[in-house]
């Protein structure tokens, strides 16, 4: 029965997604799996480690890639998005519609021959912070494991040095954009967050001052496949940061920004003070926050960092961030709720923990959905048959969005079989 229903489609191919594909492919479902960008992982595969076990984003990953590449059940559309979707549970068309990677697949590609490509382009993966070939590898747990083509990026006399640097047959600078129609029995929506955009906190001096870096910055930065080879620097001068100051809800809990508690930021500042105090033994972190909030095994996450005499925590919203007047050392102004007292501290970097941003604030899901205020999809009115999962839904971590995943493929199933 199962295997004759329609697919499942699955729109976002992050930690949420493949979760939920592989959770309904393994019990007999078929499944399409369309993510916009060159490979799967969404943001989970961008940081260094992650809490509360803080293994390497390879941990899982590398299991749901084991498990989605075993399953013939799942298809997997990368570089692609869902441009319309029509019809009812049950019996939805989706328009799929997936740009070229101009990069066949025949062979695999040398990144030391690639070396001699002159053009280049900002690196995404690592937060603009490092540049990659205009023909590059996503990052080095990429799934599908192939290169992909930067058209724009691609000079015309780098275009034509491709055909000595690639095999025969592997590059096809002429393939063109295609476009499928599917028909599918439900719809998973796991299309995720971006961070918020922290130019918009003049007053915290990102785009500023050089060395006002996000959360999401110092993922890659302590990374050892990131910009720095895993060394947490200040960008200004590549100099070890040995005091760093965690300024909390940048943006969060602020009817300014974001009005509501990204959920998962002082779980990342905690996160990233260990970075630091485990990379250099004498570095000093400071956490500026407005509630730690931390709950469950997490818990004992932030009591073990209160037992270093190298982590300090203040309450206090910061009000500015700026430069000291003689070089890229950063003051920061807070007041200290507790005592009442004004700081004015130096501090060599400034991190940032900016919030959660839905995807579907800027892109909706092409079918009339409910959406609440901020843009996540708003799961109480969903509509019969397309569920949301992980951070498409409200800002989560890791652990949460794996079961909203299987609660969504649970859902999706149900749909398929007429239970609901
Ligand atoms: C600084 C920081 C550190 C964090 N560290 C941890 C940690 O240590 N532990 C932890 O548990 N959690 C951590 N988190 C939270 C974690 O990142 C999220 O729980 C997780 O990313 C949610 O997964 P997701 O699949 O919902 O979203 P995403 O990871 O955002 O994946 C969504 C995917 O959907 C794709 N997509 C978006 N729109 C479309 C579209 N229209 N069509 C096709 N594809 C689309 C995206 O390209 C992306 O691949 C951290 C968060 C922050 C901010």
């Amino acid at each position: 029965m199962q295997a004759s229903s329609k697919p499942i489609l699955v729109i976002g191919g992050g930690v949420a997604g493949m979760t939920a594909a592989v959770e309904a492919a393994e019990v007999g479902f078929h499944v399409l799996l369309v993510e916009q960008e060159p490979s799967l992982g969404g943001r989970v595969t961008r940081a260094h480690r992650y809490f509360p076990k803080m293994c390497p984003p390879t941990c899982g990953f590398e299991i749901n890639v084991r498990r989605i590449r075993q399953n013939p059940r799942i298809q997997v559309h990368t570089l692609a998005t869902v441009e319309e979707i029509s019809g009812t549970a049950g019996a939805f068309k989706a328009r799929i519609r997936i740009r070229p990677r101009y990069v066949t697949g025949s062979h695999s590609l040398d990144d030391a021959a690639l070396a001699q490509l002159t053009s280049e382009r900002d690196d995404d993966f690592n937060e603009g912070m490092s540049k990659t070939k205009a023909v590059y590898l996503p990052h080095d747990m990429a799934y599908p494991p192939l290169h992909v083509v930067d058209r724009e990026a691609l000079s015309d006399g780098d275009a034509e040095a491709l055909s000595t640097l690639c095999p025969p047959g592997s590059v096809d600078l002429d393939m063109a954009e295609e476009e499928i129609e599917v028909e599918v029995g439900a719809v998973i929506v796991a299309t995720g967050w971006r961070p918020y955009d922290a130019t918009r906190l003049e007053n915290l001096g990102f785009g500023r001052c050089e060395n006002v870096i996000t959360n999401v910055m110092m993922e890659r930065l302590a990374a050892p496949g990131g910009p720095t080879g895993g060394k947490i620097v200040r960008p200004s001068d590549g100099q070890a940061a040995l005091n760093v100051a965690f300024v909390q809800c940048a943006g969060s809990r602020d009817e300014n920004h974001l009005p509501y508690c990204s959920a998962v930021c002082c779980m990342a500042s905690l996160k990233q003070a260990r970075y630091l105090r485990e990379e250099n033994p004498d570095a000093q972190a400071t956490l500026f926050y407005i509630d730690i909030r931390t709950i469950g095994r997490e818990e004992s996450f932030y009591y073990d960092l209160l037992e270093d005499d190298h982590v300090s925590f203040v309450k206090g919203k910061v009000a500015q961030v700026d430069e000291v007047a003689d070089g890229k050392d950063l003051s920061v102004d807070v007041e200290d709720t507790l005592n009442g007292e004004t700081l004015h501290g130096t501090f060599d970097l400034v991190v940032l923990a900016t919030g959660i941003v839905p995807n579907t604030a800027d892109v909706k899901i092409p079918y009339e959905l409910t959406y609440d205020e901020y843009g996540f999809v708003d799961g109480s009115t969903n509509v019969e048959g397309i569920y949301a999962a992980g951070c498409a839904k409200r800002p989560c971590d890791v652990s949460r969005t794996t079961k909203d995943s299987t609660a969504a493929a649970l859902k999706a199933i149900q749909c398929l079989q007429g239970g609901e």
